[in-house]
């Protein structure tokens, strides 16, 4: 599709079969907000889910309501709605804990499935809380890390498990799920994925892909709140023999029986901890919602538009030696964000967001710009750019007042 003017994007915009979608949203007037990809933006229906929660089944209902309203099943129930989003059959996915602490469970998990082998492989570059994990269980294994072309061939018979980013967060390059969890089979290893920027984003196919472990994040492209419980995956055919280190009595096949010994529950609730925290659980409900009938493959497609015309606006109208796009151009190498380089890439977004656009910044010079389909209009898209080459031609960027940096960029 090439949208040469505003009116074009108001016309694609008009036909976008996912146009509905937005009103799923609260989004505050005027503000062109291409930051879903590190915080979704509140859904219309969480205030009134949360309302009735604390009000009907908390204050109401009491205790019961662990049975009553479902809320012990919750982990489970929501599991297979994202599972719906990232090709899981149900019974396979759970919500619980932090994208961290899954990493954990699952990564200690992994080592314990190929006894004899003492490496976790992963990217340079993954995002630092992955590679922070693995390296916190080094008394057990090592963490060897590959450029991205040196993958897979860095996969040897001494790696127990290939943890790996589907969508890089700074480039937003994307991983051939299917090649790589083959290549990481063939040298008998397991492969986590970390879906935190897939989730939501893209069309994932964990089980056709054959994929063994992965996990993601509840408040980027699933619109769940700041904090949102994560998810985890684990493939029916390891359930059975998969252990969590953190053996908490949710993950007992008997919570309620008070028994001394530790058991395993059967099937993928073995990889809860603790008891859920459920108005947390309630908000990533009505974030969920926010895919209700949604066709992954047109979300994609219209991912892949906006991300499309972002790129090629950009290239028209601001110089690339100073606005470098880092972004794979290719469609099927990129997931939903472009990333450009910029050397006051900090500044220059603080601008940005003074003028209403608000993305995000990552060191040490890109500027992220995240587009999810539900809610980012075409116009968005030229609108944002327009803005970009009016602070790019004033120069603004360049006071003072932007180069303050805060403690979340
Ligand atoms: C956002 C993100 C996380 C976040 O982990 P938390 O435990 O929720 O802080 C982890 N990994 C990747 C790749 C992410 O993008």
């Amino acid at each position: 599709m090439k949208l040469e003017t505003r009116e074009a994007c108001l016309s694609a915009d008009a036909k976008d079969p996912l146009r509905g979608c937005r009103e799923r949203f609260t989004l505050p007037e005027g503000l062109i907000y291409l930051d879903g990809n590190s915080l979704g933006p509140l859904p219309r229906a969480t205030p009134a889910l949360l309302n009735r929660t604390v009000r009907e089944e908390w204050g109401r209902d009491l205790i019961g309501s662990w049975n009553s309203h479902g809320w012990m099943a919750l982990p489970e129930s929501l599991g297979d709605r994202i599972g719906k989003l990232i090709g899981a059959a149900p019974g396979q996915v759970v919500v619980t804990d932090s994208t961290s602490v899954n990493l954990y469970k699952l990564l200690h998990a992994a080592l314990a499935l190929r006894p004899g082998r003492g490496i976790i492989l992963s990217e340079e570059g993954n995002f630092p809380t992955d590679l922070y994990i693995a390296q916190g269980l080094k008394d057990r294994a090592e963490l060897r890390m590959a450029a991205r072309g040196k993958l897979p061939a860095a996969i040897d018979e001494n790696v127990a498990v290939v943890m790996l980013t589907q969508v890089d967060y700074r480039t937003g390059a994307l991983w051939n799920m299917k090649e790589m969890t083959r290549a990481a089979h063939d040298a008998g290893a397991l492969i986590l994925w970390d879906l935190s920027h897939s989730a939501g984003a893209l069309p994932v196919d964990l089980d056709s892909c054959g994929a063994d472990l992965a996990v993601g994040c509840g408040y980027k492209y699933l619109n769940g709140g700041p904090g949102a419980p994560a998810f985890l995956y684990v493939s029916r055919h390891l359930q059975e023999n998969i252990r969590t280190p953190l053996s908490g009595w949710m993950g007992h096949a008997a919570p309620f029986d008070f028994s001394m010994g530790y058991a395993p529950a059967p099937g993928i609730r073995r990889m809860l901890c603790g008891t859920p925290s459920v108005l947390a659980l309630r908000a990533l409900e009505a974030g969920l919602q926010t895919f209700a009938d949604t066709d992954m493959a047109a979300l994609r497609e219209k991912s892949l538009a906006l991300t499309g015309l972002f790129m090629a606006l950009v290239d028209r109208h601001l110089p690339a030696d100073t606005f470098e796009i880092v972004t794979p151009r290719e469609d099927h190498l990129r997931g939903s964000q472009v990333s450009i380089r910029h050397a006051g890439g900090y500044a220059f977004m603080q601008a940005l967001i003074e003028a209403g656009v608000t993305g995000d910044f990552r060191s040490p010079d890109l500027m992220r710009f995240g587009f999810t389909p539900l809610y980012t209009r075409f116009t968005d898209v030229w609108d944002a750019v327009e803005h970009m080459v009016t602070i790019h031609r004033d120069g603004r960027w360049r006071e003072k007042r932007y180069n303050r940096r805060q403690a979340v960029t």
